[in-house]
């Protein structure tokens, strides 16, 4: 594979960029991997990738039904933070925000993170007090955040009306790492350094059954044929329940559509995240101009992957409180995802029933920024057998013991 640089774009630009090679392999699937990984998502991507990059672990088959990133990953709207309550999911959350720091240089890809800083509005009393705990408990878990004063909200985003009609803005939760990245060239960088490590990226191939023997998961039966291996590995998001069907068991865990937009472009006029979540709305600018809006999650059970209209007309309408600048803006387009959501708005990366077979979802409205953690998390665990520091917490079981790790302020309505 050729390595990406500023010598190789400029001998590319004059020899008329005829020497690039494809990014990845087109594979085909060979009878057998000591691993497959079903989901060719960024969680499955990253699961791989750190299988072979920490545990020397290559015969890996990553195995997607339409094409990679074509699920969540290529639709969310990119924000990356990590002021989580919780201890566990600060931990999981922080290392993925570190690890998107070197991310471009550690994959030789640009992923264009963008650590631009995150405020999340308080504008209610229980907000302020809700975040300020946040602020002390991530002050604890080494999470660097801050509650801000409206002065400093204003000072960092000016578009922002700070007495809107219903809620007044009274401070902000404010991450200055935090901030957003290109969530195609996530899916995009992972894959090119898979498949430079022989691992097999294998699309439009869905898995259609589980093939199981004495409590062991023995190989998938896919619409390209019959694969057999060694540990199954399952990461596919709003479809989790369904793999989990085939496999035998049930999760804890409902599929909604969650559903965002983008305006037409315009000069720069936000340079920050900005999550308002009691009017429930956010938005950044992406570097094209456009404003990224993410709107809220359907209130029924689904799997369609398409906008609504009514959420158009809820979000705007709910966000021109807060940006009254936005009510001249076109809205260009509209679309949705089907996420995976837990009772407790937190992840499972888990053993399953079946000995070898293990799960990796719940990411529900929130995974696109756990993306590297979860990867480097469930690649110890399908490695080990067993989960490591990272993910012990996250297990199956915790929902029969009753030991939720309650994200539903961090997590609930927000991304
Ligand atoms: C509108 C929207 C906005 C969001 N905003 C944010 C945000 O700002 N910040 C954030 O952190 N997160 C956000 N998220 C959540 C985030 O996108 C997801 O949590 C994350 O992308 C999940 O990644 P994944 O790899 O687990 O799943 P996916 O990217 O969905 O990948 C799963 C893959 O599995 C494949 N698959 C399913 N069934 C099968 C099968 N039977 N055989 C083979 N392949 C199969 C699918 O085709 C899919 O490609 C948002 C999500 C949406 C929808």
């Amino acid at each position: 594979m050729k390595h990406y640089s500023a010598f190789a774009i400029a001998r590319e630009a004059l020899r008329n960029h005829t020497g690039w090679q494809r990014a990845w392999r087109d594979a085909q699937p060979k009878s057998r991997y000591d691993v497959v990984i079903v989901g060719a998502g960024g969680h499955g991507l990253a699961t791989a990738y750190h299988l072979g990059k920490n545990h020397g672990i290559t015969n890996v088959a990553v195995i997607e039904k339409g094409w990679l990133g074509g699920g969540n990953t290529g639709r969310n709207t990119t924000i990356i933070r990590s002021n989580y309550l919780q201890d566990p999911s600060a931990a999981i959350y922080e290392k993925s925000r570190a690890l998107y720091e070197t991310m471009s240089q550690d994959l030789n890809y640009n992923v264009m993170f963008s650590p631009r800083g995150v405020m999340m509005l308080a504008q209610t009393e229980h907000e302020v007090r809700g975040y300020k705990r946040t602020a002390h408990a991530n002050g604890l878990q080494g999470v660097q955040t801050e509650f801000i004063s409206p002065k400093r909200v204003k000072e960092r985003c000016p578009i922002i009306e700070l007495k809107g009609p219903r809620y007044p803005v009274l401070g902000a939760l404010w991450q200055p790492r935090a901030g957003t990245a290109r969530h195609d060239a996530v899916a995009w960088g992972y894959a090119r350094a898979c498949s430079n490590m022989g691992m097999d990226i294998i699309q439009q191939c869905e898995v259609t059954g589980i093939r199981s023997e004495g409590g062991r998961v023995t190989g998938v039966s896919t619409s390209k044929g019959e694969i057999d291996c060694g540990k199954l590995c399952m990461v596919v998001a709003g479809h989790s329940g369904r793999l989990a069907e085939m496999a035998g068991f049930r999760l804890p865990v409902e599929s909604v559509a969650l559903q965002a937009l983008v305006s037409e472009p315009i000069k720069p006029c936000m340079d920050v995240v900005v999550m308002a979540n009691t009017v429930h709305g956010y938005m950044s600018q992406s570097d094209k101009g456009e404003m990224v809006i993410g709107g809220g999650a359907d209130g029924y059970n689904n799997y369609t992957q398409r906008g609504s209209f009514h959420h158009i007309e809820e979000t705007v309408r709910a966000l021109i409180e807060t940006f009254p600048m936005i009510s001249r803006l076109k809205m260009l387009r509209q679309w949705g995802g089907i996420v995976d959501m837990t009772g407790d708005r937190s992840p499972i990366i888990s053993k399953t029933p079946l000995e070898n077979c293990f799960i990796n979802c719940g990411w529900g409205t929130g995974g696109f920024k756990a993306i590297p953690g979860s990867g480097w998390a469930t690649a110890e665990m399908v490695a080990n057998g067993t989960p490591g520091p990272l993910a012990e917490a996250f297990g199956l079981e915790r929902f029969r013991e009753g030991r939720f790790i309650d994200e539903s302020v961090a997590a609930g309505v927000a991304h």
